[in-house]
């Protein structure tokens, strides 16, 4: 019997293990499987909410506090594993006119760095961004990483540690006796434990049926485009009515992203690319002779206010959850994966944890 098994091997799941382990705990990650080839492969990367003055504090708490531990942390795990997981400080280059000053107070009060780029001065720092945009913020410290590879890392590192893996072992349901957890069931036998972690991100309200508990956890589809452009074509995240453009280390531009509520499909459409390609194209004319190397879509773990679920389930012992991270979980990730462990060790929280409570589940939350 391992001491925590965590269900999903999503980045949430590894980066939970990982802390777990740190706090002395043996681990076992359950994977329905392969590891990481959801969400957390399929994202963009990029280390900030979108708009995050729209955004509540328990959310900008979270990432805010990962974004001062993630150079750090990608630099330890290029040490351990020698796979890079690409973090970059590009900066994020805001082109909706009508938020700029809402934009540039909500960083000054957080002494967050921000710039104001107009006309010539904006052309010379992003040459290939169309001349219809005259004006921009930058919040020049955001950072991006490159999900696969940050997650290769990842799961090497675990690998490494001693922290066990079984892919393709779905959960079909937990074990609960007398209100407490007792293992959980999967398609390969019982797996017991007293203490299991949720981190079934888009599947996580679904498994808890099972157990006819209720979270308001759902897929959330968003699609990508990868274009293969030549290297330092762009040199920011560039974000535009909720699209951005992402600049990798190899040339490759990211365009996202859709969000779409269809269920469990990972089915890209024509619709999708056209709109996305539409976009991009208006941002960076350039891209309409550059070639579309790839279309994907992942499923993000919705959750109704973006706020993830993250400690015990009030009323079974040894039952916790981290999941429903939305559209930040990489962002949030470090920081949600350091306060569910704080809670299942018992060790004072590193933040207020009272705002991702789980509650009960056996009715609606949220
Ligand atoms: C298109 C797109 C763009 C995004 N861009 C960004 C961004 O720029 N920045 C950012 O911070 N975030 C971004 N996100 C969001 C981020 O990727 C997610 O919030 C994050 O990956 C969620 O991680 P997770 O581990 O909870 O979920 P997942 O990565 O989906 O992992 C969950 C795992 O649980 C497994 N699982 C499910 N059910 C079971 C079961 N019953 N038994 C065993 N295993 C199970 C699944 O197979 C899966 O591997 C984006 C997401 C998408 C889709």
């Amino acid at each position: 019997m391992c001491d925590v098994v965590v269900i999903g091997a999503g980045i949430i799941g590894m980066l939970s293990a990982r802390e777990l382990h740190n706090a002395g705990y043996s681990v076992t990650i359950l994977e329905q499987g392969e590891t990481a080839r959801e969400s957390s492969w399929a994202g963009g990367g990029i280390l900030s909410p979108i708009y995050p003055w729209r955004y509540p504090e328990p959310i900008n708490r979270l990432a805010a506090w990962s974004q001062k531990a993630y150079p750090g942390f990608c630099e330890q795990l290029h040490e351990q594993t020698g796979v890079d997981s690409q973090w970059i400080r590009s900066g994020f280059l805001m082109l909706d006119v009508d938020e700029h000053e809402r934009a540039r107070d909500w960083c000054q009060d957080r002494k967050i760095p921000v710039a104001n780029w107009f006309g010539e001065s904006l052309q010379a720092r992003e040459p290939e961004l169309s001349s219809m945009f005259g004006r921009a913020v930058c919040m020049t410290d955001v950072a991006q990483v490159r999900n696969p590879h940050l997650v290769k890392a990842l799961h090497k590192s675990l690998l490494d540690s001693g922290i066990k893996i079984r892919e393709h072992c779905p959960v079909r349901h937990l074990k609960i006796q007398q209100a407490c957890v007792t293992g959980v069931e999967t398609e390969q036998g019982l797996v017991t434990t007293d203490k299991v972690l949720v981190t079934a991100g888009a599947w996580s309200g679904e498994l808890l049926q099972h157990n006819n508990l209720v979270l308001p956890v759902k897929p959330v589809r968003g699609q990508m485009l990868l274009f293969k452009a030549r290297p330092g074509l762009l040199k920011h995240i560039l974000l535009w009515e909720g699209r951005y453009l992402i600049p990798r280390a190899d040339g490759r531009i990211l365009m996202g992203s859709t969000v779409e509520d269809v269920g469990f499909s990972h089915a890209v459409t024509e619709q999708a690319a056209h709109l996305l390609c539409e976009k991009a194209v208006t941002m960076v004319p350039a891209l309409e002779s550059i070639e579309i190397e790839r279309h994907w879509a992942g499923l993000r773990p919705g959750s109704p206010t973006g706020v993830p679920y993250i400690g015990p389930v009030q009323g079974i012992e040894g039952l916790y959850l981290n999941t429903g991270h939305f559209r930040y979980g990489v962002v949030m990730g470090l920081a949600s994966a350091r306060l569910v462990a704080e809670l299942i060790s018992g060790t004072e929280p590193t933040m207020p944890a009272s705002d991702y409570a789980p509650g009960s589940l056996s009715e609606q939350v949220g």
